[in-house]
């Protein structure tokens, strides 16, 4: 048996990529029991009337077939709610993470760079990674901006193939600022990619820019604005690109119950647009109510959470006394080291948040 398990341990070894073997997987923490505010999604169920009609629409779903190859409903749903411009295509992934995998492949080859600002979205690094590409973070400043001189000379030196910029950025929560973005845009010979996983928290948009720059794609998701569940993302650009990258998609990358949810979900918009305007009503008082707590210090946000800094070597402590009383963030201290003592929190419903906040006011005042 441990000489089978000495063999098997071999192969392994031998084969599996040094670079994916160093890695380590997607870490999910188990919430089972808790109150979850670390994830980013929408607290708010659908209304008994639309929950039966997508019930009926489901058991009327076949999936003995394989989906529609290219979601023809989905597509015209989302080009009408989201005033897609005229002449502006979309590739619909399995959840944005997939169509940052499927960019990345389209432009992979030898010595080819991803660059992020750091800290960011970490899948922009990862799937750098598993693609054996070259990955350049870009530092930001102690408040979370980008340093355009110092930005711009790294374009420069290492001519990136693609730069992902989150606007609004996770985890810090903060815009970069139309003229930084333009800059970069002017710039960089390589494609740039601005990720608008919290579109429907911010005013900012840059789906009208895809006419003037013929290098940037628009991407968004569904995660955020309530179907985190549904994994569907979305990318916005010309169809010379779009058309490129599509080919390294996977035949039936979204499925049948995926499709047919995204179409009536699209239908029934305002439902979310009502619940995402509600949370972020809910984020100005959170914002202001976390602010008044002794010792943490909250940076703005323009997304449905908020990141703030505790008192130095208290992370750790208040991330673990809210999972003892049932509530679930995410510890950022330790994952960067611009965001030491750092935690981040989802912006919830009003009873939500308010657990959360009684929970820090306790531990904040032991
Ligand atoms: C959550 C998030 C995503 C991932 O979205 P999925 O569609 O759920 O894969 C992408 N980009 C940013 C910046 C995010 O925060």
């Amino acid at each position: 048996m441990t000489d089978f398990r000495d063999r098997l341990d071999t192969h392994v070894t031998r084969w599996v990529n040094p670079t994916i073997g160093a890695l380590k997987a997607y870490p999910v923490p188990d919430s089972t029991g808790l109150l979850k505010l670390d994830a980013m999604e929408n607290p708010f169920v659908w209304p008994e009337a639309m929950q039966r009609e997508w019930a009926e629409l489901m058991s009327a779903t076949h999936v003995n077939r394989y989906p529609h190859p290219d979601a023809p409903d989905v597509k015209a749903g989302i080009a009408e709610v989201f005033d897609v411009p005229e002449g502006v295509d979309i590739l619909l992934g399995n959840g944005s993470d997939e169509l940052i995998q499927l960019i990345a492949m389209a432009v992979n080859g030898k010595g080819r760079t991803i660059m992020a600002p750091e800290p960011s979205f970490v899948m922009y690094q990862m799937v750098a990674r598993y693609l054996s590409m070259e990955y350049v973070g870009l530092p930001l400043t102690d408040t979370f901006e980008i340093d355009i001189e110092q930005t711009l000379r790294r374009i420069e030196a290492e001519d990136p193939a693609v730069i992902f910029l989150a606007q609004p950025n996770n985890p810090t929560g903060n815009l970069w600022g139309d003229e930084k973005l333009r800059r970069i845009l002017e710039s960089a010979r390589g494609l740039v990619v601005i990720d608008e996983a919290y579109t429907a928290f911010t005013e900012a948009d840059y789906l009208d820019w895809l006419s003037d720059f013929p290098n940037l794609l628009v991407m968004r998701t569904f995660s955020k604005v309530g179907l985190a569940g549904l994994r569907l993302g979305m990318l916005f650009g010309h169809a010379a690109w779009i058309e490129q990258i599509n080919k390294c998609r996977l035949p039936y990358n979204i499925n049948s119950l995926t499709q047919a949810t995204a179409a009536f979900a699209l239908k029934h918009f305002s439902v979310f647009e009502n619940q995402t305007q509600e949370l972020v009503r809910q984020r100005r008082q959170l914002s202001a109510q976390l602010a008044e707590l002794p010792g943490l210090t909250v940076f703005p946000s323009e997304a449905n959470f908020i990141l703030v800094r505790t008192q130095p070597g208290q992370a750790d402590l208040l991330h673990a006394g809210l999972k003892d009383r049932g509530i679930l963030i995410k510890k950022l201290h330790g994952s960067h080291p611009s965001l030491e003592d750092c935690l981040r929190v989802n912006v919830s419903s009003a009873d939500e948040n308010r657990q959360l906040l009684d929970a820090l006011t306790e531990l904040c005042a032991e």
